[in-house]
Parts: C-alpha cells; structure tokens; sequence
C-alpha cells in the first residue's frame, strides 16, 4: 500500500523509540525491576511488548508466568523501581532519535499537524515534547487519556477523532509491532521506522504499510509524496 495519494493532513507519531531515544534505557530498567521482584524479563521481552501500558506490561508477564492476576501492590512497587532505574540511568532524559526533529519541522513547515499518541505515564518526558520539539504538537494523547493501551486501537482513534481528518488524512509513524497493530486496527496508514531490536519481519508481520530502517528514510520518503 502507499500513501502517494493521499492528502496528508495530520501525523501521529508514537513517543518511546520514535521521539524518544528511551527504548534501550526502558528495557534495561524493565528486565532489572521485574527481575528484582522475582519475574525474570529480557530486553528482547520489552522490545516485544512495546507500546502496552506500564501495568499492561506487568500483567502480560506476571500471567504468563503463573496464570494469574498480579496484585496492585505488586505493579506499583515494579513500576517505582522500574522509573527509579530509568531515572537513574537517563537522569531523566534519554535524548532524541536522530534526525525525528528534522521530520518534525518538514512536516510543520508543510502545514501538516504532529501528534503524538502514546502508552507512556512519565509525566515529565510527556510534559517535555513540546518544549524539546519546538511546540510542534497540535496534540497529545497519552496512558492519561485512554482506558485501553496499545494493542487496542483506542489511543490511535482518539487522536483521529480530536483531530477531526479524515482516516485516509492522517497517518501513524510508529517502532513498535503492537503500536503498528493498534494503528493498523484503527484503520491507519502506518509507517514503521525500526529503531531498536527486532528484525523488520516483525514489523511487517502486524501489517505496517511501510518500514524504514531510519528516520532519514522516513524523511525521504514523506518530502517525496507530499512533493508530488
Ligand atoms: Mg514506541
């Protein structure tokens, strides 16, 4: 599928592994938290269950490892050590993924909305985007705003209704396998950029309609078809 025809009106783009350079420091807090409280995880894992909740995560762990619900207390006291650890290693900013803000700024200087739609519940990287991307964001919608997290389309179909486009007006920029299932079941184009782990198979297998091994290519790619 491509997008050559489409009238581009508006990009969603996902937080952690898209802005964010934040990925590996999340699956190395994740595995170290969840080993610590007796749930051996590996970054592999994290990569994999991407774009879920912070309590999505435990719980798709903790019930494949014992078939049962973990209790409240037990994904409160994983979740604090968990943002401790990342605190720690990041001192509270990961940085950005190389060359996103250039898309960013293409994309604003062609009248085009950036949103972005997110799992994340860290307040303070949330609170950051617009002032580190240069106020280019008409919206964000993140774990605050919805009931369901990725995989479920409903974070993605927020942003496109608030946005008030068309479906075939916007499209998803998106790292992740389950972030790309919750676009493609929102009914989005999405374009996968693989910034971590994975192999590309991974991402093609959720349906992405592009994937591009960097942002630069991303770049390309969007100043070719919205030059057209
Ligand atoms: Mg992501």
């Amino acid at each position: 599928m491509n997008c050559e025809n489409m009238k581009i009106k508006a990009v969603f783009f996902d937080q952690d592994g898209v802005l964010y350079n934040s990925m590996p420091y999340h699956a190395e807090s994740w595995a170290w938290a969840m080993t610590k409280h007796g749930l051996p995880y590996t970054a592999m894992e994290c990569y994999r269950n991407e774009g879920r909740t912070s309590t999505g995560v435990i719980q798709e762990h903790y019930r494949q490892m014992f078939g049962t619900d973990a209790t409240p207390e037990l994904i409160e006291a994983i979740y604090k050590d968990k943002n401790e650890h990342f605190t720690e290693m990041t001192g509270g900013f990961p940085g950005i993924i190389p060359d996103v803000d250039k898309v960013l700024q293409y994309l604003h200087s062609q009248g085009i909305q950036c949103w972005v739609v997110t799992g994340s519940g860290q307040r303070n990287l949330i609170n950051a985007l617009n002032e580190t991307f240069d106020n280019v964001f008409t919206g964000i919608i993140s774990s605050f705003d919805v009931k369901k997290g990725k995989p479920d389309p409903e974070p993605y179909l927020k942003a496109w209704e608030r946005s008030g486009f068309k479906k075939e007006e916007c499209i998803v920029v998106e790292n992740a396998p389950l972030g790309v299932r919750a676009a493609k079941a929102a009914g989005l184009f999405t374009c996968a950029v693989n910034t971590g782990i994975l192999p590309d198979s991974e991402l093609e297998a959720e349906h992405a309609d592009k994937v591009f091994p960097n942002m630069a290519a991303l770049l390309a790619y969007l100043t070719a078809i919205l030059s057209v």
